[in-house]
């Protein structure tokens, strides 16, 4: 059994039903994070959202592949094939190769994805380890007579593409970003874009590839048309980005890709508003910007981030202060030690309310069916605790549910034992050794440590800088 679910769908501007195309999994693909530096704290607030999306959607009843893409070369400065290397730049700055910093920055994020309660996505794709389908994808496009060489790169000629700018709703020629820095001489409109690049400005790229016109380099939209259908196939139900993405990234996969299928791609296009600061949208071109690790030394919990995304709507752009997070900190401690007070209360009172529970239940999932309304289902999380009628055993059941999906590390806090947790020579001789194979870059081994921890009742949260977390659990819990 399946429930309804509906999202802002960008290309139709309408709350639109989602369902499968193909009538058995939902198929979503959201453009991942080029790995040059961290991922500061607007882009996570996109991540949240996107994982907010996937377990929607498995709430739902809904089967999901979702996949995400690691750019790791080809990403200039300008979304508009101008500008700088993002990845050689950072190569310089920081005095390694350029595999090397995408590794490093890439695991990062998978670490603050991770401490923020964010799933990893069931396929995550690097660029770098997809450049014979590019290639083939690029040479079918040239076949179809929608690419051109000139003067030693491909482009992509938005002028065979009519549709060009329907997601933006800009008509091509109107479309300004292909002009706004340094033109192109090599394009024969503003709107084209690198497919492959051979000739460059960028002698110095050490991530070239041979291809039929030359050793060269992907440029940057071909790796997630190529990846989205190789992963999930020619159709698909959701795309997903941050707002900045909709007039080129977006247009240009769109184009690319439609152009090589013959039809539509995309059902639903999913965005996501900015996290602004006082002085603008945090970016990271601009040197400063704020990340999680930033947070965690000026004693914040990742949770209490995580609490202050939940409290605006995805399609909202969202005001950061550390007076709005101060607020975000003291009402996610304030939940935490509502569920302290209930686990207590439910030693001595074991009563259910199934029908409220459940209504309750409802309520919550309603709200994020109909278009992921986190502020009003936060707000029933709430509501709940506040109600006098409902006993403290289905509170706890209610907010077990929802931190499924809010994923603020509830459900470690009911599952913990009371005691304080200490932890026995065995376990903590598997967790150290858990902690070397996570050293070595081991995650094979330390997946299976964890599993291992899991089988004798604890359980483990990677935080960044190599912290972490244990907590017991306790079978039956709530029966205690
Ligand atoms: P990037 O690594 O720069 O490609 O960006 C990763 C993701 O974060 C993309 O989906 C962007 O659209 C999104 N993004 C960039 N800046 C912000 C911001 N200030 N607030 C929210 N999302 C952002
Ligand atoms: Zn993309």
């Amino acid at each position: 059994m399946t429930e309804q679910i509906s999202f802002y769908n960008t290309m139709s501007r309408a709350i639109d039903k989602v369902e499968p195309v193909d009538g058995k999994e939902v198929k979503m693909y959201c453009c991942g994070p080029t790995v040059y530096n961290y991922a500061h704290i607007g882009n996570l607030r996109t991540y949240v959202f996107e994982d907010l999306l996937a377990k929607t959607i498995r709430l739902a009843g809904y089967k999901l592949k979702h996949v995400m893409n690691i750019t790791d070369v080809g990403h200039l400065t300008s979304d508009a094939d101008t500008g700088d290397d993002k990845m050689l730049l950072a190569a310089e700055r920081e005095k390694m190769q350029v595999l090397e910093l995408a590794r490093k920055y890439e695991k990062v994020f998978f670490d603050h994805t991770a401490a923020l309660g964010i799933n990893r996505p069931d396929v995550v794709a690097r660029a770098t380890e997809h450049i014979p389908d590019m290639i083939a994808f690029v040479k079918k496009l040239e076949e179809k007579g929608f690419a051109y060489f000139s003067n030693g790169n491909v482009y992509f000629d938005t002028s065979k593409f009519p549709n060009y700018g329907q997601l933006s709703k800009q008509n091509r020629t109107e479309l300004k970003h292909g002009a706004r820095v340094e033109q192109d001489e090599n394009k024969r409109n503003p709107s084209d874009f690198v497919l492959w690049f051979t000739t460059s400005k960028f002698e110095n790229q050490v991530l070239q590839w041979d291809s039929p016109w030359g050793r060269g380099y992907p440029g940057w939209h071909i790796e997630c048309s190529v990846m989205a259908m190789k992963y999930l196939g020619e159709r698909i139900d959701i795309h997903c980005g941050g707002i900045d993405h909709i007039a080129v990234h977006h247009e240009n996969e769109i184009a690319q890709s439609e152009a090589y299928l013959g039809h539509k791609w995309v059902n639903c296009w999913i965005h996501a508003a900015f996290l602004q600061m006082k002085d603008g949208k945090m970016s990271k071109s601009k040197g400063e910007f704020l990340t999680l690790d930033t947070l965690i030394a000026k004693g914040y919990k990742p949770e209490h981030y995580k609490y202050f995304c939940l409290t605006s709507h995805y399609k909202t752009s969202s005001n950061f202060s550390f007076d709005a997070l101060d607020a975000a900190k003291n009402a996610y401690e304030s939940l935490v030690s509502k569920i302290k007070e209930l686990k207590q209360s439910v030693s001595d009172n074991k009563t259910v309310d199934i029908e409220l529970e459940s209504s309750y239940i409802k309520k919550f999932n309603s709200f994020m069916f109909n278009d992921l309304k986190t502020p009003q289902a936060l707000a029933v999380v709430w509501e709940v605790l506040r109600n006098p009628a409902m006993p403290p055993k289905s509170k706890l059941n209610f907010m077990e549910h929802t931190d499924k999906i809010f994923g603020l590390s509830l459900e470690g806090i009911i599952k913990e034992r009371e005691a304080e947790l200490m932890l026995p020579d065995n376990i903590s001789k598997i967790i150290e050794q858990r902690q070397q194979a996570r050293m070595a870059k081991d995650w094979k081994k330390s997946d299976e440590l964890r599993d291992v921890l899991l089988d004798k009742g604890y359980g483990i949260k990677d935080l960044p800088n190599n912290q972490f977390q244990v907590f017991a659990i306790k079978k039956n819990l709530i029966e205690r």
